[in-house]
């Protein structure tokens, strides 16, 4: 008889800020003071901020070994979790999939832009409990007052965190003294764009600038993170906004001969 050890826990660590970003490595250092855990990092070999959830699907992607248990990826984020875990990873799979801790925030509305979070979203789609941490910078901040909360997280998720379909978003003020629950603010987006011109002459356009602001609203990520806590919110992939469904449906009668050939 073939002896079976105890499954290892695999903790998938990536990001969207690339290899070299510290906030990657102390979370990593998190995992690894986790006892019984086996880390693998995989992450994109440049900056993919704002990358969302691309997939590379018109080129080679490379996936190079830097030394044990560490990879790097010519691509997203998500490209980065595709390939950990159906082919590097995929006869033990992760138990869990870690991004971040982003350099910046993932709050409200910005969460469909970001590649930390979308990352999760991988995993969540390959059916890995994930999660993503991000967190405001400024004067003060540190990455490893995060990692050690993430840590303590991290020990819980791998006991209770066990829906592959919910990831948990996760942003630290600068300062902070709390935790709490909450859910996606919205963005006010002031259309600042900065237009320039090149040494050349030619005009150049530079997306998302100006400071963001949000609308107050209450038990937001954005109030939260503003009153000093660390905010996390489940998300999930599915977009239905089930509440319209009922008043739609009369489209059905209204439009369904048009739909005849
Ligand atoms: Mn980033």
């Amino acid at each position: 008889m073939r002896y079976h050890a105890r499954r290892m826990v695999r903790i998938l660590v990536t990001n969207d800020d690339g290899i070299y970003s510290e906030g990657l490595r102390k979370l990593a250092d998190a995992c690894l003071r986790i006892d019984g855990v086996e880390v693998v990092i995989v992450a994109p070999d440049r900056e993919q901020s704002a990358a969302s959830h691309a997939l590379t699907l018109n080129r080679p992607l490379r996936m190079l070994k830097l030394r044990e248990n560490e990879y790097i990826v010519d691509g997203t984020p998500a490209d980065c979790v595709n390939l950990a875990v159906l082919k590097l990873m995929r006869d033990d799979r992760p138990t869990l999939v870690v991004s971040g801790i982003n350099f910046g925030p993932n709050l409200g509305d910005d969460v469909t832009y970001s590649g930390t979070i979308s990352a999760a979203f991988e995993g969540a789609l390959l059916d890995v409990p994930s999660i993503a941490f991000s967190t405001l910078v400024g004067e003060g901040f540190s990455f490893e007052r995060c990692a050690e909360f993430a840590e303590k997280l991290i020990r819980w998720a791998l006991d209770h965190h066990r829906d592959p379909h919910i990831i948990l978003n996760v942003n630290f003020p600068v300062e902070f003294s709390g935790v709490r629950v909450a859910r996606l603010g919205n963005r006010i987006y002031a259309g600042d764009i900065l237009e320039r011109a090149d040494p050349r002459g030619r005009t150049y356009y530079w997306i998302g600038g100006g400071k963001p602001t949000w609308r107050p609203g209450e038990d937001t990520d954005f109030e939260a993170v503003e009153e000093g806590c660390i905010a996390i919110t489940p998300l999930h992939l599915d977009l239905t906004h089930h509440e319209s469904i009922p008043r739609l449906k009369s489209l059905e009668d209204l439009l369904g001969h048009a739909a005849k050939g």
